[in-house]
């Protein structure tokens, strides 16, 4: 019997053993207690077998002693794990100290005990003939002293694990209750035990089975449902969709988000039921061969045409296998990606089109050009680039919303006429660039079509000048942006003037590159002094001169001597009339500087102003300086404007012209008669001479006709008190005649050709 129990009592010993082996590696605090409480468990068990396997009285009370002592360090560590594990914070180092003497104390009073036998002692009992001499413990009166340290710490975990069950969240509870539980089951043992004298302590072999339990609750058990509640949770509410399938394709587990995903794709008539689903997601998976394992993912991006709208759904599968690899289900999560695929799409929109048309913008327009072109090598195509004369004007006069009018009619137009036909898109401010096959190409439709925009929506009347240029693709392989660029080239060479349409051709492209050539060289001629002014006498009644007309003149090292109508249009179309003409002005003033020094005052010399320079220049501003840095008189200098600069911009330079003429200029309304010669602009206008061109008589078919005209202008001129200019004189005839008419001063060639500054002031100076 003894042998059996004893036999008994290894069990435990073992499984503690192997318990202590196998928890090695967690070297948290809780497990590190735990681990304490199972080496002291040995001890008491061993102790505890020793009581009973002796028949020696003393040895009985030694190990009596030792299970004792053991027993109460046991309680110890259990209240120490327990306040670790209930997270018991009001315990410090002076409880400690306290707690550490009582022990010590109370173990050395039992340890004692086996020489003095004040606290308890033993007597013989005999269970039956074959089983021997048992020794049972009693208690004496100092024995309470060491029952009421132990039941104290056994009251205290148990008031630590009650006061923690009613405070825990719901899902903590079990592990205290179940904590609670064993040591309970512990006491009830231990005190069948003391209560029915039995030799051996039943409670002892539950050590073992205490430990590995507190362990699991503590390391396993409340873990595992946390984390079990927890990723649930996180399923349930994720906004992602998330379904579950079993083997057999029945939908077990669904959360909110696929609820709601379901439901609107069973409102929406796509499914019937949820089944329906997997059927055509795992036939996808199938498709792609299911070739996933656990770890893998497979995605699929769907779009799913609702009643008003598309659904954009991101499926991704992930294939559920057990420990072995077999299949055991499939987890879908669905993505509703509707918004990025909207905001995508929107991108990509505002990446390829022009915000304020909505046709392609330029880059993308010369993608899809490329494109084209290459997959219709058989076809000959035009690139056609249109551009609207002063368009910044339009901007400028009226308002920038009447420009944008403007502009998204004509991308309506070019929708509207060409869509199916070519392909067309904005370039760049008002240019447009349209692709077309060359075969039923119609210059004049095209022309046509033009016209439904030569207007803009506002109250003033105003007429949009568009110029086109065609350049007919040979070679597909350049690229599409210099396709435009060639077409522009055409354009450039019309614009302003009355034909509306350019072709590209070689010579063309010969012509600009040497206008560009020009401009290279400008900066370099203008400080050489190679662009510089020569001298246009103006003369009296008498013939005598009274002042000159400033006129430029390039003398370019291997072009010879270049001529204003050579070089100023090309130069007006990149704004780098505004140098030459600041140069030919303080050329000028030079002059009349010299003269000034030379007392020659009552000369005075005339100067051009483009009405390019408007936009380059502060015109005021540029010519106070100017008379300022030559201390010359303002009314030395008289500033020529053509009719069309003012009509261009009315408002402004009507009141430009009229500051300068308070500040002493002379200004001169040059070219009067051969653009709008509206009369009526001279009610409003205040200009100090009016320069009348002799060409615009000698393109008169009726000449006595074109007379009346002039000398009306002449005699409505003198009336309004301003005097006149005639220039362009080269007759004898024409002089009588402008004489004749009341006109007082001439410009010509029949008084003398512009000349050098020198040979000016030799011959017409005095
Ligand atoms: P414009 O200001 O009307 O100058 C008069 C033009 O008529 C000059 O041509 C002059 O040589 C020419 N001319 C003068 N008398 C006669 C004549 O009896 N018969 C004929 N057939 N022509 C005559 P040019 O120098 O070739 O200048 C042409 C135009 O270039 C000028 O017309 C003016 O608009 C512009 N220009 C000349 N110099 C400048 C300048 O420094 N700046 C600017 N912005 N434009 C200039
Ligand atoms: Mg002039
Ligand atoms: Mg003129």
């Amino acid at each position: 019997m003894r042998e059996a129990w004893a036999f008994s009592y290894f069990i435990p010993i073992i499984m503690l053993i192997l318990f202590l082996y196998g928890t090695r590696r967690n070297k948290t605090h809780l497990a590190t207690s735990i681990r304490i409480l199972s080496v002291m468990a040995i001890v008491a068990i061993a102790a505890n077998m020793m009581m009973f396997l002796t028949q020696d009285r003393f040895l009985t009370m030694v190990a009596n002693s030792i299970f004792h002592t053991t027993l109460t360090w046991i309680l110890y560590a259990m209240l120490s794990y327990t306040r670790e594990y209930t997270n018991f914070t009001k315990y410090n180092k002076v409880h400690k100290a306290i707690f550490m003497i009582i022990l010590f104390l109370d173990s050395a009073n039992i340890m004692l005990n086996c020489i003095f036998e004040h606290s308890y002692t033993c007597y013989e009992i005999t269970y039956g003939p074959k089983s021997g001499i048992y020794y049972v413990v009693d208690g004496l009166p100092f024995h309470i002293v060491h029952m009421v340290i132990s039941y104290g710490m056994i009251v205290l975990v148990t008031f630590l694990l009650i006061k923690k069950i009613t405070q825990a969240p719901t899902i903590y509870k079990s592990k205290y209750i179940a904590v609670l539980g064993i040591l309970g089951f512990d006491l009830v043992c231990n005190s069948g035990y003391l209560l029915l004298d039995l030799p051996v302590d039943p409670s002892v072999t539950l050590y073992a089975v205490t430990a590995a339990c507190i362990y699991y609750c503590s390391f396993t058990l409340s873990p595992k449902r946390l984390a079990n509640r927890t990723i649930n949770q996180v399923m349930t509410n994720m906004s992602e969709a998330a379904l579950l399938y079993d083997i057999d394709g029945n939908c077990v587990f669904i959360n909110e988000a696929a609820e709601k995903l379901m439901a609107n794709l069973e409102k929406e008539g796509i499914i019937r039921t949820r089944d329906e689903m997997y059927i055509k997601w795992r036939g996808w998976v199938e498709e792609k061969g299911d070739t996933a394992n656990a770890n893998e993912e497979l995605q699929l991006f769907q779009s799913i045409n609702l009643k008003n709208a598309v659904l954009h759904l991101k499926i991704t599968y992930q294939k559920l296998q057990d420990e072995k690899g077999r299949f055991q289900g499939s987890y879908f999560t669905v993505y509703d990606r509707t918004e990025e695929a909207q905001n995508l799409i929107k991108e990509r929109y505002n990446a390829t089109h022009d915000r304020l048309t909505g046709l392609y913008n330029k880059a993308y327009f010369c993608d899809v050009v490329h494109d084209y072109l290459k997959a219709n090598p058989e076809e000959t195509y035009l690139m056609i680039c249109s551009d609207i004369a002063n368009f910044k004007l339009i901007n400028d006069v009226f308002d920038t919303e009447t420009g944008d009018k403007l502009l998204c009619r004509i991308a309506n137009i070019l929708r509207r006429r060409l869509t199916g036909y070519g392909i067309y898109g904005r370039l760049e401010g008002d240019r447009f660039a349209v692709v077309v096959p060359k075969q039923g190409f119609v210059l004049e439709t095209y022309l046509e079509g033009i016209q439904e925009f030569a207007y803009v929506d506002a109250p003033l009347p105003y007429q949009v000048d568009t110029y086109i240029g065609i350049y007919e693709i040979q070679d597909v392989s350049i690229p599409v942006s210099m396709m435009c660029d060639r077409a522009l080239m055409a354009l450039h060479t019309v614009k302003g003037s009355q034909k509306k349409y350019a072709f590209y051709d070689e010579v063309l492209r010969d012509q600009m590159i040497r206008e560009k050539e020009l401009s290279a060289d400008l900066d370099g001629a203008i400080r050489r002094e190679d662009v510089r002014i020569f001298l246009q006498p103006q003369v009296d009644m008498d013939g005598v001169a009274v002042g000159a007309e400033a006129l430029v003149r390039w003398t370019h090292p291997s072009k010879g001597v270049i001529i204003p109508g050579d070089f100023i249009p090309y130069l007006e179309k990149s704004g780098l009339i505004a140098k030459v003409d600041r140069h030919v002005w303080e050329l000028a003033c030079r002059t009349l500087k010299k003269w000034k020094d030379q007392g020659k005052e009552q000369y005075y010399i005339s100067v051009n102003i483009s009405p390019v320079d408007f936009y380059y220049l502060d015109i005021y501003e540029t010519f106070i300086e100017l008379v300022k840095k030559y201390e010359i008189s303002p009314t030395s200098i008289r500033l020529e404007i053509t009719e069309s600069a003012i009509m261009q911009n009315f408002n402004q330079q009507v009141g430009l012209i009229s500051r300068l003429r308070n500040a002493g200029f002379i200004v001169e309304m040059d070219d009067f008669g051969s653009a709008y010669s509206s009369l009526n602009m001279l009610k409003d206008l205040y200009v100090d001479i009016l320069k009348l061109d002799m060409a615009f008589l000698g393109q008169a078919k009726d000449m006595d006709r074109a007379r009346e005209i002039l000398s009306s202008i002449v005699d409505l001129a003198k009336r309004l008190k301003i005097p006149v200019v005639c220039e362009g004189v080269e007759t004898v005839e024409q002089v009588n005649f402008l004489k004749g008419i009341g006109c007082e001063t001439f410009q010509g060639y029949y008084f003398g050709r512009p000349m050098e500054v020198s040979s000016f002031e030799e011959n017409f100076m005095k």
